[in-house]
């Protein structure tokens, strides 16, 4: 029996791992992967970034030192988690079972998908989500950003802020019905094609156009320097579910120290009611659950 599960391997999950280790418990980090979405990292043509530090750069300092500390961590994919006795047990889709005194829900969000035709080959070649983290590349160029709800409304509003052109695609009537949406019908840089779908993404190495087919049927192509698509996002919280206490969109209500509603259940990052989705604010959640769950155990450690 484990001290502490953590399910998810992203940043969230990453620093957690990290803070249970120096905190000497027994702890096991389950994942389908290593550095989650902090390993996209989208090309734009022409566009030379160098940042002060990639998600992926703090994805492999964080894997040396768990190899470094000759750590063990599993790669699977768990399919749900319940109680089990005075802990938990941690269900994985092959059929383990993982037990533990308490758990951290680190599974971050899903990303919704056009399924189009181009989409597949121009993913993070020119396509991508996560506007807001480059928008402030877009001085000069013309982004499309692809939604119907709030989120794009706010990725449109942003970009529009720094970007020559915005085209809005997607939204409807009264997703408008706010200072924003307001604010977005009225931009003179900003283009809203309501009602219209995606329904092709084409380019050479990168992907350059969309085609759109509007409310009426009519087909016409609009072309961008970077194209981004912003639907609502869906958190990989099922597999507590009917566990602990969930947001209506799904994501996993915590306090202001991560804990769930459930005593010796912590969750951070996307998967959580988190203000923003970003790597340093998910980082911090990790510590934070880590720090709870840690507090959580020690009367019995
Ligand atoms: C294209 C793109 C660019 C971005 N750019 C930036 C940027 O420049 N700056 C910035 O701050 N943020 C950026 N973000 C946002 C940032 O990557 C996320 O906010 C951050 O990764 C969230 O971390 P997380 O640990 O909560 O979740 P995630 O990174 O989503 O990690 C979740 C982890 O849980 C695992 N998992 C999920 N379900 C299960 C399961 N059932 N069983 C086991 N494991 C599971 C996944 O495999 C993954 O390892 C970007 C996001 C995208 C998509």
């Amino acid at each position: 029996m484990y001290d502490l599960i953590i399910v998810g391997g992203g940043p969230a999950g990453l620093t957690a791992t990290m803070y249970a280790l120096r905190k000497r418990l027994n702890v096991l980090l389950v994942s389908k992967d290593l550095g989650g979405q902090a390993n996209y990292h989208m090309a734009i043509p022409s566009v030379e970034e160098q940042p002060a530090a990639l998600g992926i750069d703090m994805v492999d300092s964080f894997k040396a030192e768990l190899e470094r500390q000759g750590f063990a961590y599993q790669i699977a994919a768990v399919k749900q988690v319940c109680r089990h006795c005075d802990g938990f047990a941690v269900h994985t889709e092959e059929g383990a079972v993982l037990l533990a005194a308490a758990v951290i829900i680190a599974s971050g969000v899903q990303h919704q998908r056009l399924n189009v035709p181009g989409e597949e080959k121009y993913l993070m070649r020119g396509l991508s989500y996560s506007a807001v983290s480059y928008a402030h590349l877009f001085g000069g160029r013309t982004a499309v950003i692809i939604g119907d709800g709030k989120l794009a409304l706010r990725s449109a509003a942003e970009m529009a802020l720094v970007a020559d052109h915005v085209h809005l695609v997607g939204p409807v009537g009264r997703v408008f019905d706010s200072p924003l949406g307001n604010k977005l019908r009225s931009a003179e840089n900003v283009t809203t094609l309501e009602g219209y779908q995606v329904v092709e993404v084409s380019g050479d190495d990168y992907a350059r156009s969309v085609v759109v087919k509007a409310p009426d049927g009519g087909i016409s192509r609009v072309k961008a320097d970077g194209f981004f698509i912003e639907m609502v996002l869906i958190p990989n919280s099922q597999i507590v579910a009917d566990l602990v206490d969930l947001e209506p969109k799904g994501h996993i209500q915590i306090d202001e120290r991560n804990r769930t509603n459930v005593p010796g259940v912590f969750a951070a990052g996307d998967v959580s009611d988190t203000y923003v989705e970003r790597v340093l604010v998910a980082m911090g959640g990790g510590a934070k659950a880590a720090l709870s769950a840690y507090a959580y155990l020690l009367p019995s450690l």
